[in-house]
């Protein structure tokens, strides 16, 4: 029988995956990479393979209303697919790793315990990732699984960077910046040299600009700062996260308007952003359409936020030479890209405008002193990576 290994991505309305297979004789080779979405509204499942071809697309029952549900869903989407598979192991995206884990981990029930400890520092995340977990220990307890954390490669931020500038005794409970999207930041890094090598050695922005965005700062690779901080709230304007915010605001909504702090965590995890701007959608594709004004201002903003945070990570490296997009709205949207280069000029970003409208992998001039990337970014293969390097499996993934 065939070794099969799993990377699932488990998040509040979607759980992503992709199935690598070792074959008897040969090395491991990706087989399926896809998503259940709309868990607990519309669930749906779909599914390519390694080459990008459409395996499946099925409307689920509504029973799959958790990220439990999705598991078994899946499960059984694979026993049809795939026959009887042997899994060796599971890898897992885990938001947060706290101060303790600064690389992927092999999960035990410590260190499950343990993350369990850190949800009430990414409650959006962290408590389906952690469901994903348990159903899978539930179903296969012989399985290893490995969690890989999007805070672990922020750890080489320095002792400036971390602090939250709070009395000792609060900062002793662990409250300092960890910095987020770290799987993608990695993943980013590690294809530099290859896809931009003028670049890799120096310093360089890259823009997350997802559902959730935030900015990275490299220098040779390696992360020296980030937008996001404690949480994942901090930094750029997010599809539902209304990035930095005066703190005074939280204050206020809990003593000014008695908000308790289960609303106030809704509002700042659910309801702001793009989609408390606008009230029409937290969806950037949406936003663009619409000839609303509150689209335009929402849009204005998220511009906005990212222009003065990319001002604010080139003085903090001492000047940008490179400049990479990545994620859902910075890989496939010309027009916030447009908006970023331009309001970035001062800085010495010149876009190539054709270059930018084709989606193409370089988009500044021959002659821009900051050269101007779209990289499509790949968590999953980077939770692949560790998973098979943790547990001496995957070692043939690309
Ligand atoms: P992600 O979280 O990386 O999957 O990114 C999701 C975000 O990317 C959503 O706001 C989408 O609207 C946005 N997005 C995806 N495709 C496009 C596109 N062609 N133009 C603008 N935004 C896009």
């Amino acid at each position: 029988m065939d070794d099969y290994a799993l990377v699932l991505n488990a998040g509040s309305s979607s759980l992503k995956f992709c199935v690598f297979r070792r074959p008897r004789t040969g090395s491991w080779q990706l087989e399926a990479r896809g998503q259940i979405d709309g868990i607990g509204t519309a669930p749906h499942l779909s599914a390519k393979d390694g080459h990008g071809a459409i395996l499946t697309e099925t409307k689920l029952e509504d029973s799959v209303c958790d990220g439990r549900a999705a598991i078994d869903a899946l499960a059984s989407w694979l026993r049809w697919k795939f026959g009887k598979a042997r899994v060796v192991g599971v890898g897992h995206r885990v938001v947060h790793g706290g101060a303790r884990y600064d690389r992927p981990v092999l999960i035990t029930r410590d260190v499950l315990a343990d993350l369990y400890q850190l949800i009430p520092l990414a409650p959006l995340h962290q408590p389906y990732n952690l469901a994903a977990i348990d159903r899978i220990s539930e179903r296969m307890p012989d399985v290893s699984q490995v969690a890989c954390f999007d805070t672990s490669f922020h750890q080489t931020h320095n002792a400036v960077t971390k602090l939250v500038p709070l009395p000792k005794e609060v900062r002793k409970s662990g409250v300092q910046r960890y910095g987020f999207h770290g799987l993608s930041y990695e993943y980013i890094a590690s294809v530099l040299p290859d896809v931009a090598p003028e670049i890799a050695r120096d310093r360089v922005i890259v823009a997350h600009l997802g559902s959730g965005a935030s900015l990275c700062a490299l220098e040779n690779g390696i992360s020296v700062d980030s937008t996001l901080g404690f949480t994942a709230l901090d930094g750029l304007c997010m599809g539902t996260r209304p990035g930095a915010l005066d703190p005074g605001v939280v204050l206020y909504l809990y003593q000014g308007l008695g908000l308790s702090a289960k609303e106030i965590e809704t509002i700042l995890y659910k309801k702001s952003g793009l989609l408390g701007i606008s009230e029409i959608s937290n969806d950037m594709r949406q936003l663009l359409v619409s000839d609303a004004p509150e689209a335009k201002l929402a849009i204005d903003y998220f511009v906005y936020r990212a222009t003065k945070e990319i001002g604010a990570l080139a003085a903090v490296l001492g000047g940008v030479d490179g400049l990479v997009f990545t994620a859902g709205i910075g890989e496939n949207s010309p027009e916030i890209r447009k908006r970023i280069c331009e309001a970035s000029a001062w800085l010495g970003v010149q876009l190539d405008t054709e270059a930018n409208l084709k989606n193409a992998s370089r988009i500044s001039t021959r002659q821009s002193k900051v050269s101007t990337w779209i990289i499509p970014t790949n968590e999953e293969l980077m939770i692949a990576r560790h998973t098979g390097a943790l547990l001496g499996l995957l070692q043939a993934v690309a």
